[in-house]
């Protein structure tokens, strides 16, 4: 028996993105491929890039740069680059980091088995061709479902993206969305034109290259090998996006707005569910458009109404809305079906008209305002999360004073900031006026000052009252005690809670299962998390 291919797999960047590298995973396991979490052990190492901010990209070449590093000292044989940066950089990346064997593009996704394959043919020992399925000792029959759950077969958690961590450090979320640029007109329906080059990136090393327009590669996103956690999933009902911020790079590495039908989403809803997932997140870089490019008239409320109806799928969490297209027949649905949990994520990057217009962001503040009044009336106990950008081209003291206000008058459940990013391909990154680091910074660090206030009020308005969690993993050692030291408690997040951007409520007590749903008290509040403890009919103590 031939000895699998052995990859090690690390994924940089939004849900978006994860949600590609799960594609890749499960094609590559149904390849025959044997995923590993030690790149010491590994054959290949696939490196799925974010492109959109400065520091995403070079978080993504100082690990290009490790992995060719890897390669040179001797176990690892080949470096294969895939996703964001590979479609907006190109080749040119060869440039930066010369090593990397082979390029993937987002377009070209499903060519990953042929570049990690082709990549290893020339390099692998003579023993480590590609092996079967069987070899691999993963059923996969063509098409099938694997089943999947977080780290058993060693799969590594994605390292977060920069943008991540400065989320997660700031409690934000980040808008993955929130940064850049002028759109490309690069779909082309029909036009899927994958091209497949071999170049030399010096005098000895062939490297592979994987570069296409547009493919609708979305609408099969199904098969995954899901490295979430086993109860929670991204669902993707878009990718790309027909909005023009002018700050915002997405649309030209992404392509513009392309959905998947609502039968598809609905099968992969059932899917997901089918693998453990109880809550599903709806993402894409502008969800509120769904079903513009299809035909689909119903919309994102049509569709949020399908999957109210998906058995099993107990939290459904919508992400990424734009507001100037936010109905009220989507409010109506958000506050009227069941499972559709009562948060909105809307990106609203500024409140001052003159700055909004800059971004090109086709709404005004009173527009703003009349929408969140809105929400707030007609959905109650929504939690609302935003996602802000300080910093943008001539924004002067009294528009960014006036943003501190409004995030202090209006009082999000959660708030991202970012600082302005200069991209030079995008409107906004030619701009004049654009301000030094030092005050975006300033600026930034305003803006969580702000919110921490709110947060902290928020988070303190939930002390003595009985809600449900879902619980996220089991019981380790986390500081939540306000300087008072580390202790055992159970991560858990309640419906205003998202995954890996928001706070946590933090269990005491008896040890729940994770991806179970238990009502629980809250008694405390430590920083942005809460403290709670499950009611007594909901102990269920699990070995
Ligand atoms: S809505 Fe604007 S910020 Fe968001 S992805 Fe589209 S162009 Fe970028």
């Amino acid at each position: 028996m031939t000895e699998p291919i052995r990859v090690a797999f690390v994924s940089l960047g939004c849900a978006k993105n994860l949600v590609d590298s799960e594609k890749m995973l499960g094609q590559l396991a149904e390849s025959g491929c044997a995923i590993t979490a030690d790149e010491d052990d590994a054959h290949v190492m696939v490196i799925n890039t974010c492109g959109f901010l400065s520091a995403s990209r070079e978080e993504a070449v100082g690990v290009i740069s490790d992995a060719v590093a890897l390669k040179e000292r001797g176990t690892l044989r080949r470096v294969v680059v895939a996703g964001c940066l590979v479609q907006r950089d190109g080749e040119s990346l060869l440039e930066r980091v010369p090593g990397i064997d082979a390029l993937v593009g987002v377009n070209n996704r499903d060519d990953i088995v042929r570049a990690v394959t082709d990549a290893a043919a020339g390099a692998t020992p003579a023993s480590a061709k590609i092996a079967t399925a069987a070899g691999a000792g993963i059923p996969s029959p063509a098409g099938a479902r694997i089943p999947s759950r977080t780290g058993s077969r060693g799969i590594p958690i994605p390292r977060a993206s920069a943008a991540r961590r400065a989320e997660r450090d700031s409690r934000e979320t980040g808008d993955e969305n929130g940064f850049s640029s002028q759109p490309s007109e690069t779909g082309d329906e029909n036009g899927f034109s994958s091209q497949h080059d071999s170049s030399q990136q010096d005098s000895s090393q062939q490297v592979d290259t994987y570069l296409g327009d547009y493919h609708p590669y979305i609408n099969l996103d199904t098969a995954r090998l899901r490295i979430t956690p086993r109860h929670y999933a991204y669902l993707r009902i878009s990718e790309g996006c027909n909005q023009k911020c002018t700050f915002c790079t997405i649309p030209s590495i992404r392509g513009p707005m392309h959905c998947k039908p609502p039968e598809t989403v609905l099968a992969e809803a059932r899917e997901l569910v089918s693998d453990g997932a109880v809550e599903l997140n709806l993402i894409g870089q502008d969800t509120t458009s769904y079903g513009e490019d299809i035909g689909y008239t119903p919309g994102l409320a049509g569709l949020l109404r399908e999957l109210d109806r998906v058995d099993g799928a107990e939290w459904i969490r919508l992400m990424y809305v734009y507001p100037s297209v936010f109905t009220d027949a989507m409010i109506d649905a958000i506050a009227e079906c069941e499972r559709i949990v009562k948060y909105i994520d809307i990106p609203l990057q500024h409140i001052n008209d003159r700055v909004l217009k800059a971004m090109h962001r086709r709404v005004t503040r009173a527009q703003t305002e009349t929408l969140l009044g809105k929400l707030r009336d007609r959905i109650p106990g929504v939690s609302i999360r935003t996602t802000l950008i300080a910093g943008f081209p001539g924004e002067t003291d009294a528009e960014f004073a006036e943003l501190v206000s409004f995030v202090r008058e209006f009082g999000f459940d959660a708030l991202g900031v970012f600082a302005y990013s200069q991209e030079p391909e995008t409107p906004a990154g030619r701009m004049k006026h654009q301000l030094p680091e030092s005050l975006k910074r300033e600026r930034v660090d305003a803006l969580m000052l702000a919110q921490q206030e709110v947060a902290f009020a928020r988070a303190e308005s939930f002390v003595g009252r009985t809600f449900e969690v879902l619980i996220d993993g089991p019981h380790a050692k986390a500081e939540v005690g306000n300087g008072r030291g580390a202790a055992a408690r159970q991560p858990a997040r309640h419906a205003g809670q998202a995954p890996e951007v928001d706070s946590l409520t933090y269990l005491r007590g008896a040890k729940q299962r994770s991806g179970s749903f238990c009502t629980v008290r809250c008694t405390a509040r430590s920083g942005y998390d809460l403290i709670a403890v499950p009611t007594r009919h909901a102990l269920t103590v699990v070995a």
